[in-house]
Protein backbone atom coordinates (compact mmCIF):
# COMPACT_ATOMS: atom_id res chain seq x y z
CA UNK A 1 0.00 0.00 0.00
CA UNK A 2 1.00 3.88 -1.30
CA UNK A 3 2.10 6.38 1.88
CA UNK A 4 -0.23 8.76 1.41
CA UNK A 5 1.30 11.65 3.49
CA UNK A 6 4.61 13.78 3.42
CA UNK A 7 6.84 14.96 5.80
CA UNK A 8 6.62 18.60 6.95
CA UNK A 9 8.94 20.18 9.02
CA UNK A 10 8.33 23.17 11.40
CA UNK A 11 10.31 26.23 10.69
CA UNK A 12 9.95 27.37 14.39
CA UNK A 13 10.89 24.05 16.84
CA UNK A 14 12.23 22.22 13.65
CA UNK A 15 10.49 19.08 14.78
CA UNK A 16 8.78 16.98 11.81
CA UNK A 17 5.44 15.51 11.32
CA UNK A 18 3.56 13.60 8.52
CA UNK A 19 0.99 15.32 7.02
CA UNK A 20 -1.72 13.82 4.26
CA UNK A 21 -0.67 14.62 0.86
CA UNK A 22 -4.25 15.30 -0.32
CA UNK A 23 -4.60 18.07 2.43
CA UNK A 24 -0.78 20.08 1.71
CA UNK A 25 -2.14 22.46 -0.45
CA UNK A 26 -2.31 26.05 -1.07
CA UNK A 27 -4.81 27.50 1.43
CA UNK A 28 -4.37 24.61 3.76
CA UNK A 29 -3.29 25.16 6.99
CA UNK A 30 -2.29 23.12 10.00
CA UNK A 31 -1.14 23.62 13.48
CA UNK A 32 2.54 22.05 14.35
CA UNK A 33 1.80 19.49 17.12
CA UNK A 34 5.08 20.02 18.63
CA UNK A 35 5.18 23.98 19.47
CA UNK A 36 1.33 24.32 18.45
CA UNK A 37 2.81 27.26 15.70
CA UNK A 38 -0.10 27.71 12.78
CA UNK A 39 1.74 26.98 9.49
CA UNK A 40 0.08 27.95 6.35
CA UNK A 41 0.49 26.15 3.30
CA UNK A 42 1.07 29.02 0.42
CA UNK A 43 2.37 29.16 -2.53
CA UNK A 44 3.60 32.59 -1.52
CA UNK A 45 5.02 31.44 1.74
CA UNK A 46 8.61 32.69 2.08
CA UNK A 47 9.29 29.38 4.14
CA UNK A 48 11.42 27.22 2.43
CA UNK A 49 9.88 24.37 4.63
CA UNK A 50 6.09 25.05 2.96
CA UNK A 51 7.42 25.16 -0.30
CA UNK A 52 8.84 21.52 0.28
CA UNK A 53 6.10 20.11 1.85
CA UNK A 54 3.86 21.52 -0.88
CA UNK A 55 5.96 20.16 -4.11
CA UNK A 56 6.17 17.11 -2.34
CA UNK A 57 2.37 17.16 -1.75
CA UNK A 58 2.14 17.96 -5.45
CA UNK A 59 3.61 15.35 -6.46
CA UNK A 60 2.70 12.51 -4.43
CA UNK A 61 -1.08 13.22 -5.46
CA UNK A 62 0.04 12.89 -9.08
CA UNK A 63 1.39 9.55 -7.72
CA UNK A 64 -1.92 8.54 -6.22
CA UNK A 65 -4.53 9.77 -8.64
CA UNK A 66 -2.30 7.42 -11.34
CA UNK A 67 -2.22 4.89 -9.15
CA UNK A 68 -6.02 5.24 -8.33
CA UNK A 69 -6.45 5.22 -11.94
CA UNK A 70 -4.96 1.69 -12.50
CA UNK A 71 -6.64 0.13 -9.66
CA UNK A 72 -10.13 1.58 -11.33
CA UNK A 73 -8.82 0.11 -14.68
CA UNK A 74 -8.25 -2.96 -13.46
CA UNK A 75 -12.03 -3.56 -11.30
CA UNK A 76 -13.53 -2.03 -14.83
CA UNK A 77 -11.77 -5.45 -16.75
CA UNK A 78 -14.56 -8.08 -17.01
CA UNK A 79 -14.67 -11.32 -15.11
CA UNK A 80 -15.66 -13.82 -16.67
CA UNK A 81 -14.32 -17.23 -14.83
CA UNK A 82 -15.73 -17.46 -11.72
CA UNK A 83 -16.85 -20.86 -11.84
CA UNK A 84 -13.57 -22.82 -11.32
ZN1 LIG B 1 6.79 23.48 15.62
Amino acid sequence: MTDDTVQVRCTRCKSTFRERARRVQPGYSRQCPNCEVVIFFEESSSDKNVQTALLAGRRLRRVLREADEVKAGAKQAPVYDRSS
